[in-house]
């Protein structure tokens, strides 16, 4: 076997391609500092002025472009680009510099990119820390057009069919000409697996992998190239054997994809008639449609930041009742399971919630309900909504990064004393509204029991229980190669949090990632996992893996396992528990 080129990057959609390597070069403009002199600043605002209108307008033809199948979320993303190329917020700064500091326009606008960067790189939310991307492609979309050099590098000439683009980053409007241009994959230098890029591309289901650092200088036109977005990636100069594998590989997902759908409708029960309960993750109201059409039972966890995202000022209740009721109208009649607010430490709400001092370590810093406890104002709005909602559909609702259950006593205490205010208002509400506890911090996995007792159900949330028990940052793709969902640590905080559960006689359920991975099913019906929550397009996979299971046999397996978690590779002994059955 030889490679002469195997880069690895974070998996921004799981799907697989192979093809030749188009290069597209794409860069932020090189923009030299220039001063200009006081009578020239009126010209150089102007010029600002009219790139915008002209960025505007080349983004509209993007979105016009969109065809009519595309789902709905593509638009949007344009539609986010061109909201925040209308936003005051993202030139008046640049032309302050201008006027104030006697910038040239280009100089003006990359140095206040570059601020608000800075910012953007400090936020702990990997939801909102990816946004940075948002801010570097509009702003450089805008540069381009400032520095004359407007053609989309995109739209420029050459058929994509079947090629893979290489680029050091790839904007969701870049994303959306060159598939439709053919692009079969994608391959960045930058971006992680939350950027909206990424997000699209799994929308799309594109292969893309991000991240692999010096791709555009190492990879050449024309070149074969593999991108496996399952293991993030990206071989080149692969030899026949591994081709014929890859090969092999493509013709068994598109077999599988279509084999999948007979299992719509199906119930999901183990073949020894255990039933697991899957549930979809959701953000925005439209995902709605796509949880249904896979068949969800429900939602598990509904991540509700979105409504404080792209906006002045903070939602009130009212709003937050509408998102809601959409959310239980689109689902149907389904369970739906809100989380309360998890924003991170370091996000300024518009609208002034929220703490503003940079702070050295955001992951450990005032985040979710941490910040939800101290900003009551951006709580309360909240729990008086979803109390509301409650009435309207099965709705349940969880808290997110408990440590501790000083934490949880205070927000229970809130809650009923919300509950008292609606009942002296008059406002319905269902009093037995189901409460559950995240456990994604190791300490309240190591006091789950402490916290099942005081609430209706727990739900495991292993992307931040990774993060926090190996301690690594999870939006850091330095140390993404440490982010093991099988070290025997998170295991054992798994188990231990199931046990708790089923002591005090509370349903757990698991809603971080981890629970829509095929490749841990086994193990976690084992551990004696029975409601998984993922995103929806993994759930037929799940649910084919449950059907094809004893879970008795995969309970006994679990214990040996577990007996020789010390001594053996983890990744050995789950070999063992996903050949049973199989
Ligand atoms: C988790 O931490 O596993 C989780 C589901 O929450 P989020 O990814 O939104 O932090
Ligand atoms: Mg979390």
């Amino acid at each position: 076997m030889t490679l002469a080129c195997c880069g690895l990057g974070v998996a921004g959609s799981r799907a697989i391609a192979l093809g030749p390597a188009y290069l597209l070069e794409r860069g932020l403009p090189a923009v030299a500092p220039r001063r200009i002199r006081t009578e020239e600043v009126a010209a150089e605002v102007q010029r600002v002025e009219e790139a915008l209108q002209s960025a505007a307008a080349a983004l509209r033809a993007v979105r016009a472009q969109i065809p009519p199948s595309t789902p709905v979320k593509v638009a949007e993303f344009i539609d986010s680009h061109l909201l925040m190329l209308e936003d005051s917020a993202l030139v008046d700064p640049a032309l302050e510099l201008i006027r104030a500091e006697l910038f040239g326009a280009e100089w003006a606008l990359q140095e206040h990119r570059n601020r608000l960067i800075e910012v953007f790189e400090q936020m702990d939310d990997p939801y909102l820390r990816s946004r940075r991307d948002d801010v570097d492609h509009v702003i450089h979309h805008l540069l381009k057009f400032l520095l004359g050099e407007a053609e989309h590098p995109a739209q420029a000439g050459d058929d994509l069919s079947g090629r893979v683009v290489v680029a050091r980053d790839l904007s969701p409007a870049d994303l959306i000409v060159l598939r439709q241009r053919g692009a079969s994959a994608f391959v960045t230098e930058f971006g992680g697996p939350m950027s909206h890029t990424a997000i699209l591309a799994r929308g799309l289901n594109v292969p893309a992998v991000m991240g692999v650092h010096n791709a555009t200088r190492y990879l050449r036109s024309g070149e074969l190239i593999v991108v496996d977005g399952e293991t993030g990636t990206v071989l080149a100069d692969a030899d026949e054997r591994i081709l014929a594998h890859y090969r092999r590989r493509l013709d068994a997902i598109e077999a599988r994809r279509t084999g999948l759908k007979r299992l719509i409708g199906q119930p999901s029960v183990s073949a020894d008639g255990i039933p697991v309960a899957l549930l979809a993750n959701l953000e925005l109201p439209e995902d709605a449609a796509l949880a249904r059409a896979n068949g969800a039972e429900g939602v598990g966890l509904y991540r509700t930041e979105f409504l404080y995202m792209n906006r002045e000022g903070l939602p009130d209740e009212e709003e937050h009742l509408a998102a809601y009721l959409e959310m239980i109208h689109a689902l149907g009649g389904v369970p739906i399971t809100i989380r309360t607010l998890d924003l991170g430490v370091d996000k300024q709400v518009d609208g002034g919630a929220g703490p503003c001092a940079p702070v050295c370590n955001p992951a450990l810093g005032l985040r979710a309900i941490r910040l939800c406890l101290k900003e009551p104002e951006l709580f309360r709005p909240q729990i008086r909504a979803i109390l509301r909602a409650s009435v309207m559909g099965p709705v349940r609702l969880m808290i997110p990064m408990l440590s501790g259950i000083a934490e949880l006593n205070s927000v229970l205490a809130m809650i009923e004393q919300i509950r008292r205010e609606l009942t002296r208002e008059g406002l319905p509400f269902d009093p037995h509204l189901p409460i559950g506890a995240m456990i994604e911090v190791p300490a309240a996995a190591l006091s789950a029991v402490a916290f099942a007792r005081r609430v209706d159900f727990l739900s495991i949330g292993t992307n931040d229980l990774i993060q926090y028990t190996l301690a690594i940052d999870r939006v850091d793709d330095t140390v993404n190669y440490l982010y093991d969902p099988l070290h025997p640590a998170i295991l054992r905080l798994i188990r231990m949090t199931i046990e708790a559960g089923r002591a005090c006689g509370k349903p757990v359920a698991m809603c971080g990632e981890m629970a829509g991975d095929p490749r841990f099913t086994r193990l976690l019906l084992g551990l004696g996992l029975r409601e998984l929550s993922m995103q929806p397009g993994s759930l037929l996979e799940v649910k084919d893996l449950v059907r094809g299971s004893r879970i008795a046999e995969l309970e006994q397996a679990t214990c040996a396992l577990f007996a020789r978690l010390d001594d053996e590779e983890p990744e050995r002994l789950l070999e063992a528990i996903n050949r049973i059955g199989a």
